[in-house]
């Protein structure tokens, strides 16, 4: 087995804005407010989308739940 040492060039540390894609400092999540802002939003709506969701689901089974009482009842 041979391991080979593969020389990268360093670049200078950077990371990327995780909306834009931009190269950014190391410390930074994102390249500007605009995009931290559109960050936040999109996570703010996605976590009231799962909010919906569970909802969704908590409706269902409970009618579900509804629905074989009843037909245990009236049988
Ligand atoms: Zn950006």
């Amino acid at each position: 087995m041979s391991s080979r040492k593969s020389v990268k060039p360093r670049l200078v540390d950077h990371r990327h804005c995780r909306v834009c894609g931009k190269a950014i400092p190391p410390k930074e999540e994102f390249c500007s407010p605009e995009c931290r802002g559109k960050f936040e939003e999109a996570r703010e709506r996605e976590r009231k989308a799962r909010r919906m969701l569970y909802i969704f689901y908590g409706l269902i089974m409970a009618s579900l739940l509804i629905f074989l009482l009843l037909r245990a009842f009236t049988g």
